[in-house]
């Protein structure tokens, strides 16, 4: 027998947040209870038709059996310039300002593989989508967290970066509209980001996965938009929340060619690309009529006036997002996130996310998803309106 030790990489990790989370959902299902669960950030809708037809259509063809190139088909990377030109009216040239990601969430684990050397810092928000620091850590470099605060709308107050940070720092991820807190920036905070970068040499990446998920006739807007942005770094995008492709991992980066160029560097040693009738199913997405994106929020509008309307009224305190399918809901007085969490779980058979999973910042909040249909969310406030709190 030989003895299995993990890597420093590995055993740096911080503990796992949701294990006690897992046991208690483990507990309560065994007792038989009807689980709602609030708790997972993936759609519960299918993947439009006509999407799958594209698929099921290049599936067939021999030519997509093949190694895709790593760093995407030009007929992909070019539906997404054309995209972006449609729906931000930023250009792009698609040759070397766009990458084929096999999921957003891969290009933002590998991103700091090309910028950070053992030892650096890169700039990550607490709350955040927890790949920021774990890619930072995987690279050798360190996080160093900017709180996202209520009172200032849950965006970073570069203002409380110390000097020396801010100079020490290469990189940084920002995300808006924003998991978890569904807050949404304005062009006038992209404005500042570019100015924080360009003063004290950041690469900035922005993970733009929800920008297509938006209520109200709001539509946000993406980082590149701003003035000189687009020197200052890039934006990760995904099909996976807009088509509920979750499953089918296709995503891309656009931006700055050197860092688009890096970042396809690192992959063209580590993978071999999306395969290739994924994104030609992804080509459809994009280009065909978007009637599906307005259904899909159509669909999420209505389950998110049913569950926040219901809260407010049972005098919890949440706010109606205006994009992103997460609600961010403050932990009634006398709870902290993990107790409130278990109280809806233990006594309601409720299953949601403890804010401070996403980081310090996050205590003092739970987040639920909009991913379940609006007779199960009615339940879920009835629930929680016959356990009290
Ligand atoms: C879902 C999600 C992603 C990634 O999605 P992929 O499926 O990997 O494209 C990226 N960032 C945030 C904040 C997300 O919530």
């Amino acid at each position: 027998m030989i003895t299995i030790e993990k890597s420093d990489r590995l055993n740096s990790l911080p503990p796992y947040l949701f294990k006690e989370i897992d046991r208690q959902k483990e507990e309560v299902r065994k007792r038989g209870v009807d689980i709602i669960d609030l708790g997972v950030g993936d759609p519960d809708m299918p993947t439009p038709p006509h999407i799958i037809e594209a698929l099921n259509k290049a599936a067939i063809d021999p030519a997509n059996h093949r190694y895709p190139s790593y760093s995407g088909m030009g007929d992909f990377n070019e539906a997404v310039a054309r995209w972006y030109k449609r729906r931000f009216n930023v250009d792009l040239d698609y040759e070397n300002e766009v990458v084929t990601l096999i999921g957003s969430k891969e290009g933002i684990a590998h991103i700091p593989l090309a910028f950070i050397n053992t030892g650096d810092l890169a700039l990550v928000t607490s709350p955040g989508y927890p790949v920021y620091h774990t890619g930072v850590q995987f690279a050798g470099g360190q996080a160093y967290f900017m709180d996202l605060l209520k009172e200032n709308d849950f965006l970073p107050d570069f203002n409380t970066v110390p000097e020396e940070i801010a100079d020490k720092a290469r990189m940084m991820f920002i995300n808006y509209p924003n998991n978890p807190t569904s807050a949404v920036a304005t062009r006038a905070f992209f404005q500042e980001v570019v100015a924080f970068a360009e003063s004290h040499n950041i690469i900035v990446c922005h993970d733009a996965a929800y920008t297509e998920l938006a209520f109200d006739g709001y539509r946000p807007i993406s980082f590149l938009e701003a003035e000189g942005a687009k020197a200052t770094g890039v934006e990760f995008h995904s099909l996976s929340k807009t088509y509920n492709m979750t499953g089918w991992r296709i995503g891309f980066a656009v931006g700055r060619a050197e860092v688009i160029q890096a970042l396809g560097q690192i992959k063209s040693n580590i993978d071999s690309g999306a395969f290739q009738a994924v994104q030609i199913a992804g080509i459809a997405a994009l280009e065909e009529d978007q009637a599906c994106v307005e259904n899909i929020n159509r669909v999420y509008t209505e389950r998110r006036d049913i569950l926040v309307d219901g809260l407010v009224e049972l005098g919890l305190s949440v706010e109606k997002p205006r994009a992103t399918f997460y609600v961010w809901i403050e932990v009634p007085k006398g709870y902290n996130s993990a107790e409130f969490t278990s109280h809806l779980l233990s006594n309601g058979g409720i299953v949601v996310t403890p804010g401070n999973g996403f980081g310090a910042a996050g205590e003092g909040y739970v987040r639920m998803a909009l991913t379940v249909d609006k007779e199960r969310l009615k339940e879920a406030v009835e629930r929680i309106g016959s356990i009290g709190f």
